[in-house]
């Protein structure tokens, strides 16, 4: 896609520091880490986001996460290690090529702070449940 970041990291038109590189998926430092080590892995395929993506391309992409991730951990020897992928702009996503993050985590004060809330008591089991059937029809339909 012409007026891609990331399609353009891909071909080279603009810089950047590549780790990983196969005939799918290119993996490179994030220029803004988050943490030591900070690194997005990306499908070669011009995808928005993981509702795009076909079930080759995630599997071309997911296969070579835990190498991508050992080879981070192996380096930065970090406490733990959060993936993340950000799908729509609510979502946070900046970037509509999908990434996986790969961000290696230190401590409680290494700059990621996820915020967690739970609504067990607007999610009633009987709410969750529903929904869990009406999940089940979307992925039989
Ligand atoms: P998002 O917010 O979409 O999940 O994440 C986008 C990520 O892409 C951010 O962490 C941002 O720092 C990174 N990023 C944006 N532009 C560039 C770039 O030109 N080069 C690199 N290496 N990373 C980028
Ligand atoms: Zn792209």
């Amino acid at each position: 896609m012409s007026d891609c970041i990331f399609c353009k990291i891909i071909d080279g038109s603009i810089p950047s520091t590549k780790i990983y590189e196969d005939e799918y998926v290119y993996a490179f430092m994030d220029i803004s880490p988050l943490t030591k080590g900070h690194t997005l892995l990306i499908p070669k395929e011009h995808v928005a986001n993981v509702f795009e993506m076909s079930e080759e391309t995630a599997s071309n992409l997911f296969k070579v996460a835990p190498r991508i991730a050992n080879a981070i951990k192996d380096t930065v020897n970090p406490a733990g290690m959060n993936l993340l992928n950000n799908n729509g702009e609510k979502a946070g996503q900046s970037v509509f090529h999908f990434h996986l993050h790969f961000i290696p985590r230190y401590d409680e004060t290494d700059g990621y702070k996820p915020t967690w809330v739970t609504k067990e008591s607007e999610f009633t089991q009987e709410v969750v449940k529903q929904l869990s059937d009406e999940i089940i029809a979307n992925l039989n339909k």
